[in-house]
């Protein structure tokens, strides 16, 4: 069953699928739209968004969900950013979720960000710790747990 899209007035990514706004749009479907960031960290950097209004990802509906990435996936190749080797030119897929995550916009947007030098696209903090198998042992069991009860 597909869910009736919902957009909100207040919204400034929901006046931009409505054209209340504009935006250099490049592909829309059924369930999304997609245009230039007006403050681009890289050139063509782009986003993504559904054509109903959740401020975070897990309040959006599958259907939606499931069409951005194919969007996502036909830009990257559009914007010659396929590059087999793993050295070179990349992309970014960002996703924020809540002011402490970096979202300033409350409608769901992923990013598309070509990762062509170290200076500009997205530039990552990644504060990781060394391994603690039994703390990861622990937190998998408790995890399998609360998703056998989500079933
Ligand atoms: P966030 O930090 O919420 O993940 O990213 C919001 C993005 O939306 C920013 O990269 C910002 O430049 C972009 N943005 C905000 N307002 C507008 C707008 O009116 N038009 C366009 N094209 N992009 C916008
Ligand atoms: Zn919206």
């Amino acid at each position: 069953m597909s869910t009736a899209a919902v957009l909100d007035t207040a919204c400034i990514f929901c006046k931009i699928i409505k054209g209340e706004i504009p935006s250099f749009k490049l592909i829309e479907t059924k369930h999304s739209f997609s245009f230039l960031d007006i403050q681009p960290t890289a050139d063509a950097h782009v986003l993504v968004i559904p054509k109903h209004h959740s401020a975070k990802m897990h309040q959006l509906p599958d259907e939606y969900l499931a069409d951005i990435l194919p969007v996502a996936k036909k830009l990257a190749i559009a914007l010659d950013l396929t590059n087999e080797s793993p050295e070179g030119v990349g992309y970014n897929i960002l996703q924020n979720n809540g002011r402490i995550a970096h979202q300033v916009v409350d409608h769901v947007h992923f990013h598309l960000i070509p990762k062509r030098d170290d200076k500009t696209g997205l530039i990552v903090g990644w504060p990781s710790v060394d391994s603690d198998f039994d703390k990861l042992g622990k937190l998998h069991k408790e995890l399998l747990a609360k998703l056998e009860g989500a079933k």
